[in-house]
């Protein structure tokens, strides 16, 4: 069934060490990474730590804890990036446009007249490393 959490996706795996991410915060319940593909500069991603599908099987708890998150890595990248604006992006189920399914939240720096990149492009690692020390320096 397509509802059900598969433990096998990329961000479990990142929450159990498995495979590299780059970190921006982290908290009991929550980790913010950096996109690996981004979109603007500072696209970082926020996950709950417990296993969640997307928001049509997140509990109250999870979501909470994950706007909190959302709440103090969107205004320290704002900082960071001087920015005008944040998008906060979130895609529920293929149709929806999510590709990884485990719950996550986009955050993008914004400003004005600056589209927003298409998806699918792997960023430059050096380049994403110093935009989470922006951030983390921000927080
Ligand atoms: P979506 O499921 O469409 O909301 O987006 C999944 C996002 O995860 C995309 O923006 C990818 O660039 C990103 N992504 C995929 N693999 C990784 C990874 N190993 N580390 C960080 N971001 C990733």
């Amino acid at each position: 069934m397509s509802d059900i959490y598969d433990d096998q996706n990329i961000f479990a795996k990142i929450l159990r060490g498995e495979i590299p991410s780059i970190k921006v915060f982290e908290d009991d319940e929550t980790l913010c990474f950096m996109d690996i593909m981004p979109r603007t500069e500072g696209h970082c991603l926020v996950i709950p730590k417990t296993p969640c599908r997307n928001i049509l099987d997140a509990t109250p708890q999870q979501l909470a804890a994950c706007m909190a998150t959302v709440n103090k890595v969107a205004n320290a990248a704002k900082t960071a990036f001087d920015a005008d604006g944040i998008s906060l992006f979130q895609f529920s189920e293929a149709a929806g446009g999510q590709e990884v399914f485990h719950l996550h939240f986009h955050i993008h720096p914004r400003h004005e007249g600056v589209a927003i990149r298409p998806p699918g492009t792997m960023g430059d690692m050096d380049v994403i490393k110093v935009n989470a020390a922006r951030i983390t320096a921000a927080l």
